[in-house]
């Protein structure tokens, strides 16, 4: 996420800051409620914001929470004007109220348990114009199967995220851009500070949708590609002309100055493209190929997973471009993070999304940690359902239409099941890379039946994997769900 939004930081003294018992009373004190019913940090940073003067009693009372900024500050390597000035941006101010406030909740933990999530990734809608085959959503043209959300219900869950200080959301399908409110709903959001993507087939980036995109200001845009040349991608889609169409559209969003990466999804059939997606990056001149993690569920077969083996050559081909500096790749596949730290590398992946080529990363990417089910991150449906995670779309923490999504993410013991690292099975368990990794609990809930199973998308679980595919092939597809207990 940062690397896609363009933030670098050095994390030194954010370590400090994190481990030291002094600061995590300024922490406790900048927390505490002042006369005007706000937190102090809050107070702070409205008067950064709204340029308005703090008295001398004023800023005596703020002392501390002064300097815990200072720390934050430093760990940035901002001088003070510069850091001032990003205090003005609402979506570091939620950032910061949101670390403060998870710090405070759960202390640090490894890997941080978020008081609200980082990441809403939004099912805008179940519509969609194409019928792709790996869809996790099971999305096409007969559209909705329960009722989707209202605007007027959509715009209060945009004022219950801003509220609760909700970092981003990722605007998803279906095809969010072919629901008639969704340039309403984002413009919503933003204005909110919320940070905002699309994640989009790509096929209707016409001239005024991009328009629309660049007006509004997405963090990035991520369009789809299965393939480096169209007819693969086409019979994946299954509508012919969609490959052209979707690059078409990268160009107009590359040639709008948009931050657009290229979403490609790994699966078994689609191995050998990985190094030809690097290169046609290169050529359509997106900024990232964000490598998705594919996951059995949906329309998903079990046939199409990548072995443990290639999932291992995967991480092997993004951590070489990675280690070369090269910050050309992103990736949901938590494992990578596990490569990236076993090969002793320079490189840190955080968050399996991005990279910077230093040590000292490490502490991050211990803290984000991998996997970000139900602890950093959940979904919403497009009928207001929340579920933990995208690839676990009947798996219902909450509904929004009758519960607020602070009680949802803070109390459903679904949520709170992802929420301590112990309870997984080997080998995940007592793997050293859990802090980084945890392996995909949707991977491992779609072949073992358990949200806490090892993940067998990885080496290190190769075993499992190769047993439990056993089991699979002797049943055909809707059986075979049945027979690892998913329902
Ligand atoms: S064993 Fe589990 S936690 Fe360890 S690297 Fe593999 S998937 Fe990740
Ligand atoms: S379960 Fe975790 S690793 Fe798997 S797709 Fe969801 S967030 Fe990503």
């Amino acid at each position: 996420m940062w690397v896609i939004s363009k933030r670098r930081f050095d994390v030194t003294r954010l370590r400090f800051l994190l481990r030291n018992a002094i600061s995590t009373k300024l922490i406790r004190t900048a927390m505490e409620i002042d006369e005007t019913g706000k937190t102090r940090i809050e107070t702070l940073l409205d008067s950064y914001g709204k340029n308005m003067k703090i008295s001398p009693a004023q800023r005596i009372k703020l002392y501390p929470v002064i300097k815990v900024l200072d720390i934050v500050r430093r760990s940035f390597g901002r001088d003070v004007e510069t850091f001032k000035i990003e205090l003005k941006d609402p979506t570091i101010r939620k950032i910061i109220l949101n670390s403060f406030k998870s710090l405070l909740t759960y202390g640090l933990t490894a890997p941080q348990n978020f008081y609200m999530p980082l990441l809403v990734v939004w099912n805008y809608t179940n519509k969609c114009n194409l019928r792709c085959k790996h869809c996790y959503q099971d999305a096409g043209s007969s559209g909705e199967k329960r009722d989707e959300l209202s605007t007027e219900e959509k715009k209060r869950v945009v004022d219950e995220l801003d509220r609760n200080n909700v970092v981003s959301i990722s605007f998803s399908g279906g095809e969010p851009l072919i629901a008639k409110d969704f340039f309403e709903i984002s413009e919503y959001a933003k204005k909110k500070g919320i940070y905002i993507n699309i994640a989009t087939n790509g096929t209707l980036l016409t001239e005024e949708n991009v328009k629309r995109i660049k007006e509004i200001g997405f963090g990035y845009v991520a369009a789809s590609l299965d393939a480096s040349t169209p007819e693969k991608h086409d019979e994946f889609r299954g509508v012919p002309g969609m490959w052209n169409k979707t690059c078409d559209g990268i160009r107009r969003l590359v040639d709008a100055g948009v931050t657009t990466c290229i979403q490609f999804t790994l699966t078994k059939d689609s191995f050998d493209e990985l190094p030809k997606m690097l290169e046609l990056r290169k050529k359509l001149g997106a900024y990232k190929v964000i490598v998705y993690n594919y996951i059995p569920c949906g329309r998903a077969g079990f046939e199409n997973d990548p072995t443990p083996e290639q999932r291992e050559e995967a991480a092997r081909i993004m951590y070489e471009e990675i280690n070369a500096g090269h910050h050309v790749i992103a990736s949901t596949m938590p494992q990578l993070g596990r490569y990236c730290k076993e090969r002793n590398s320079d490189s840190v992946v955080i968050a399996h999304y991005a990279d910077i080529k230093t040590k000292e990363l490490s502490t991050i990417s211990d803290i984000v940690g991998g996997c970000g089910v139900g602890r950093a991150y959940c979904a919403i449906q497009p009928d207001g359902l929340v579920t933990p995670c995208v690839y676990m779309p009947h798996l219902v923490a909450g509904d929004l239409r009758k519960q607020s999504f602070k009680e949802i993410w803070l109390e459903s013991p679904l949520m709170v099941s992802f929420r301590d690292r112990s309870k997984l099975q080997e080998n995940c368990r007592s793997c050293e890379y859990n802090a980084v990794c945890g392996g995909c609990r949707a991977r491992a809930y779609e072949y073992t039946g358990d949200l806490m199973g090892p993940d067998p998308g990885c080496i290190k679980n190769k075993d499992v994997y190769y047993t439990l595919i056993e089991e699979l092939k002797k049943t055909e597809k809707e059986e075979r769900r049945a027979v690892v207990g998913v329902k």
